[in-house]
């Protein structure tokens, strides 16, 4: 049996005329799953039996069961599902007023061990196939009365561009009109820095945003804490943002999650400021950290103050600066927290 997610809508179309069937009827399966929540062949009352039976003998719809879902009192639900291999993913739905976002995750466990994620503390299992992260989006969408899904980051677990066939596959689902037909520009792809992704991301005839994970302006400290940067070094990252932006002509968001006593300070905000001369389209998202206890490392969020006076440097050094709370404080809401747990017991 084949995860009928897994095809686009002309793979669907191509498949119904190997069938001898009209390749019509691709757009109202898609409709059926997508936009009226089907999860099986034969509720489509549109279609042909004949059809439904040949549907239903090759494909299946929803390949995830959930695990567990924990709900904040400021309404963000985080949800870990299952893989039908025991993998275990996260997916996180965030309301707010006339909008809700969605945070997918695009790996079973990660390989970049960034030092403020929980993500990667058990290292990577596998790649998601465009299906599953298409999963995580219709169950959301189906099960949650307040995730009508308007925004969609790929944030949770994972390095969305080191998976990056499946996931443009599944974004392209995401945005169809005969799909979900979330508009690109509300598709984040948040990344660690993996240029040869980023370069291709700036080929691609899709104007979704992209959020690149900094941390940090000090080259050493970097490959510190985020490992990845040995491979692709600040100077590179950021020549490539250059030319990201000139080709596409869009902004990108630079994360900063402000650690106690790491990077914090105003020294760091003077080098971060620095680092980002010139570069014309971007803003930085400060986030105040959310602990994670990595033995025997505890990573704290600085004062109110200092956080403040970050900011205000950033801002009077001509950078477009905001500032991020956490959502779901009273629940495991950092990346990979909820997975973690659940994998320790
Ligand atoms: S922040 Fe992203 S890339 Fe880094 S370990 Fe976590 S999931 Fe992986």
């Amino acid at each position: 049996m084949q995860d009928i997610k897994e095809l686009s809508l002309r793979e669907l179309e191509e498949k119904l005329l190997s069938w001898g069937k009209p390749k019509y009827h691709a757009k109202q399966i898609f409709s059926w799953i997508y936009q009226k929540g089907a999860y099986e062949f034969n509720g489509m009352s549109d279609l042909p039996a004949s059809l439904r039976k040949l549907l239903e003998n090759e494909f299946y719809i929803l390949g995830l069961n959930l695990a567990e879902l924990q709900k904040s009192s400021d309404g963000t639900a985080k949800l870990l599902f299952e893989l039908d291999d025991g993998n275990l993913i996260e997916a996180v739905n965030i309301p707010a007023a006339k909008r809700a976002t969605g945070c997918l995750s695009s790996q079973a466990g990660c390989k970049f061990a960034c030092e403020f994620c929980a993500s990667g503390l058990k290292g990577f299992k596998r790649n998601l196939t465009s299906g599953e992260i298409l999963d995580e989006v219709l169950y959301l969408k189906n099960n949650l009365p307040d995730a009508q899904l308007t925004h969609i980051v790929f944030m949770g677990t994972g390095e969305p561009l080191d998976n990056y066939d499946n996931l443009l596959k599944a974004i392209r689902v995401i945005n169809s009109a005969h799909a979900f037909n979330i508009g690109a520009r509300r598709i984040t792809i948040s990344t660690c820095g993996i240029i040869p992704g980023i370069k291709r991301l700036q080929e691609e005839d899709l104007q979704v945003e992209l959020s690149i994970s900094l941390h940090t302006a000090d080259d050493k400290l970097r490959s510190k804490i985020m490992p990845v940067n040995r491979k692709y070094p600040l100077v590179g990252l950021i020549k490539c943002c250059h030319e990201y932006i000139e080709r596409t002509n869009r902004q990108i968001t630079f994360e900063y999650i402000l650690v106690k006593g790491l990077n914090s300070d105003l020294l760091s905000a003077q080098k971060l400021a620095g680092l980002l001369k010139g570069l014309r389209l971007s803003k930085v998202n400060l986030i105040p950290a959310n602990p994670v206890f990595k033995d025997p490392v505890k990573i704290t969020p600085p004062s109110e103050k200092e956080v403040e006076s970050f900011k205000d440097y950033l801002f009077k050094a001509g950078v477009n600066v905001t500032l991020r709370r956490e959502r779901g404080q009273d629940i495991d809401a950092a990346c990979g927290q909820l997975r973690l747990k659940y994998e320790k017991n």
